[in-house]
């Protein structure tokens, strides 16, 4: 098979986001190995492992993690969100909006309360 300039520059966008060799292959249309070959010529970061691929990069933080549960517990997918948290609460920054989103926005309560 031939690597285009276009396929090559495919590899290299899939690669950065963060798909695994077999992924990428399947959407070129080549093999995994042949995936794992290229990327060797074009030294493009070694890959982190399959399994931690979905992490969120965040370099070098030993802080605490958001505990955001995401999915089900008890389900295959289940699993914490783990992004660096909000300093003072358990959780990340999107996950503080949405923990400590108040039910209804002030205003609406006032004018519901008007009405009654
Ligand atoms: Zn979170």
């Amino acid at each position: 098979m031939s690597w285009t300039e276009e396929l090559v520059s495919e590899l290299g966008v899939l690669w950065s986001k963060g798909l695994s060799t077999a992924e990428i292959g399947r959407k070129l249309g080549v093999t995994k190995n042949a995936v794992v070959g290229k990327a060797h010529r074009l030294a493009l970061d070694p890959r982190p492992s399959p399994i931690i691929h979905r992490a969120k990069p965040v370099d070098s933080y030993n802080g605490p993690r958001c505990q955001w549960p995401e999915g089900h517990p008890g389900a295959a997918d289940f699993h914490f969100c783990s992004a660096p948290v909000v300093e003072g609460r358990p959780y990340c920054p999107d996950h503080c909006t949405r923990a400590y989103m108040p039910p209804k926005p002030a205003s609406e309560k006032a004018a519901s309360r008007r009405a009654a």
